[in-house]
């Protein structure tokens, strides 16, 4: 069985201090977070940047400032977003190329995000693979739906995405498709042979179940504030690096021992 990579989506774009007062929004706060993360056994770090107000922002200085001060005080792997958040632009969602960061999520498609939706025409995310693939940006090709696996295929055949490729399998988000194990054992079978692979369940329920079975089945695991901000039913975690530590210790007592972010930058070719 391959190592386990774990990401950490600390603050997310729609998640609030409302739903957890723990979430952390300041640059300083996401940076002690994302420390945090990687002692409890994190080796990427899934990157949104917030105003002073706490709104979601695509602000290129907010993330280099954030940037800073995540990599004084970790050595994680950086993935940024590019998905921002609902209602952002393309070009504004893809400003923070600019940066160079070593991996950035690349939405393959368009979906529907409980009563919103985040569009993602066929031409944007060329678009994005494109500029990765000049920056020497790895991406994780974020997949809501099989169509986003199949379009992640065409790219490929264009030659704008080349191995290792690394896929994250988004289930559960409101208004897209469930999660159920089967269903994300089917979306995995139909990825290229060798393929890494992330599985991304929202909610709580979501989260833990499809961490379960990516840890049985070869997949990677996701965990954050902004997948999910519960513990248990009832309980609010008491902050990310609690959920890494979890999925750490269930993916050690199954045999798989976890990657370090150096190991992370062998293994998906990150420059
Ligand atoms: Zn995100």
């Amino acid at each position: 069985m391959r190592k386990m990579v774990i990401t950490c989506a600390v603050t997310g774009a729609e998640t609030t201090r409302r739903q957890n007062p723990n979430l952390p929004v300041t640059p300083a706060e996401i940076a002690s977070a994302a420390a945090e993360a990687r002692e409890a056994g994190a080796a990427i770090l899934h990157l949104h940047a917030r105003d002073p107000q706490g709104n979601p922002t695509c602000d290129t200085g907010t993330f280099r400032a954030t940037i800073e001060k995540i990599r004084a005080a970790t050595d994680i792997v950086i993935e940024v977003t590019t998905g921002g958040a609902v209602g952002m632009s393309i070009d504004e969602r893809l400003a923070v190329l600019e940066l160079e960061p070593e991996m950035a999520s690349l939405d393959c498609g368009t979906v529907n995000f409980g009563e919103e939706y985040i569009v993602n025409a066929l031409p944007d995310v060329r678009r994005g693979a494109a500029i990765m693939r000049e920056k020497g940006v790895r991406p994780t090709l974020e997949c809501f739906d099989l169509s986003h696996v199949d379009t992640a295929a065409l790219l490929v055949e264009e030659g704008l995405l080349t191995p290792p490729l690394h896929y994250g399998l988004v289930l559960n988000v409101p208004g897209g498709v469930r999660y159920d194990d089967a269903t994300l054992d089917f979306f995995a079978r139909r990825l290229p042979p060798g393929a890494h692979w992330t599985a991304i369940g929202i909610g709580g329920h979501g989260e833990l179940a499809a961490n379960n079975r990516a840890i049985e089945t070869g997949g990677y695991c996701r965990v954050g504030f902004e997948d999910n901000v519960w513990f248990e039913r009832g309980a609010p975690a008491e902050s990310n690096a609690q959920l890494v530590e979890r999925v750490a210790r269930m993916s050690v007592v199954a045999g798989r021992n976890l990657a370090t972010p150096d190991e992370v930058r062998e293994l998906f070719g990150l420059r």
